[in-house]
């Protein structure tokens, strides 16, 4: 049969935990340092590839050999390459070097043509600017020759399309970078959630729960109860109710004021809730009258719990200003039934609440006029 268990009032906010925030925090963070990186890479592009155009002027008029390939950094590399051209005519040398050059230097052809019909046949330096978008130059060098063929160089400045997040792998700096803004985002938003969170679980600890006996109200804990018996006969399960009243409390007042008895239901509280399991709950329904919803517990166990906790209380003692007060309390016992409204519920653990007084007080009275309750 499937069993459920209550949900405390505050379980439900589970969602609000500090640590959700901090993950999403972090997360934000990241992808934060992540658009910022991306953005300054979009205004570096923009001045590498200026930056390229120089380079390759000075590559044009540098010393034969004096560049060599390689990534200049994570945002330009070199490329570089030789070849021979038979210098027969000009058209048959232009049209090997278009072919070189369309599996090499990958240079637009008509730009190629242009610059090859009129500069490496002749033995001149020739720059092919630019190819594209992506901001690539090609150098074309001629290093010398002889009648029948021309020695080239090309040399090919690349700007790399690289990506925020390429070049956070490719740097382990900016990678530590990125991480320590997410870790410090992170803790910002776990620390800002965290007293956020306490505040608000304490004003709900506090709309809910009985400031003298730190016992629920009377209504949040009728609520429970009503959600609980719902759940039972929605899901099936079993749910115990004990009604509580201490004994002849009206003489603890009388004979030793009313702080006294204030220190009574204070400290009864406290003992009740401290003795039952978790997802037991504890409310406090009148002046000096407990109650508590046991579930998945049939009313025999449940009449157990209540004798030990009966026990329990009558052994304890009370200090009030250096004395010892001693205090009993009588208990009803009632399961829910397959019938049972919670008023019902209720009610039968009343009436067995004034058979245990009836009985003299300090006892537990779990069986009456029924006793086929599951
Ligand atoms: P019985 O065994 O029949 O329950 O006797 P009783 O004296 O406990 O019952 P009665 O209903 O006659 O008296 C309950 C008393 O509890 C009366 C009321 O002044 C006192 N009381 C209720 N709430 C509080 C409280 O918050 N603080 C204090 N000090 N006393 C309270
Ligand atoms: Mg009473
Ligand atoms: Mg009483």
């Amino acid at each position: 049969m499937p069993r459920s268990t209550p949900e405390h009032p505050l379980q439900s906010e589970r969602r609000l935990q500090p640590i959700f925030v901090a993950l999403a925090s972090g997360l934000f963070g990241f992808v934060l340092a992540l658009v910022s990186l991306q953005i300054m890479l979009e205004i570096l592009h923009a001045q590498v590839e200026s930056d390229l155009r120089t380079l390759a002027e000075t590559i044009r008029n540098a010393p034969d050999g004096s560049t060599s390939s390689g990534t200049l950094s994570p945002m330009v590399s070199i490329a570089k390459s030789r070849t021979e051209v038979p210098r027969s005519t000009a058209d048959i040398c232009t049209e090997r070097l278009v072919q070189w050059l369309d599996g090499q230097a990958q240079v637009s052809l008509a730009e190629a043509r242009t610059a090859l019909a009129g500069g490496v046949c002749r033995g001149a330096a020739v720059v092919v600017t630019p190819e594209g978008e992506g901001g690539a130059f090609t150098v074309l060098r001629a290093l010398g020759g002889d009648d029948r063929s021309v020695r080239v160089e090309a040399t090919t400045i690349r700007q790399s399309d690289i990506t925020g997040i390429r070049f956070l792998l490719s740097n382990p700096a900016m990678m530590g970078l990125a991480i320590s803004i997410s870790l410090s985002a992170g803790l910002f938003g776990y620390f800002l959630r965290r007293s956020q969170y306490r505040a608000y679980v304490n004003i709900r600890q506090q709309a809910f729960t009985d400031e003298l006996s730190g016992a629920l109200r009377r209504e949040q804990f009728l609520a429970n109860v009503r959600q609980t018996v719902d759940r039972v006969h929605e899901m099936g399960g079993t749910v115990s109710l004990l009604a509580i009243d201490l004994d002849h409390f009206k003489s603890i007042n009388d004979s030793f004021g009313h702080g006294a008895g204030d220190e009574v239901i204070r400290s009864c509280g406290r003992l009740l809730s401290a003795a039952v399991r978790d997802g037991d709950i504890v409310g406090r329904v009148g002046g000096e009258e407990f109650a508590i919803l046991l579930p998945n517990l049939p009313k025999y166990i449940a009449a157990e719990v209540a004798d030990r906790l009966r026990k329990q209380m009558a052994s304890h003692a009370f200090c009030f200003d250096g004395r010892d007060l001693f205090v009993t309390m009588s208990t009803g016992v009632a399961s829910l039934m397959s019938t049972d409204s919670i008023e019902a519920l209720m009610d039968r653990a009343d009436r067995r609440l004034y058979l245990a007084k009836a009985h003299g007080r300090n006892c537990v009275v779990w069986e009456d006029d029924d006793n086929h309750d599951y």
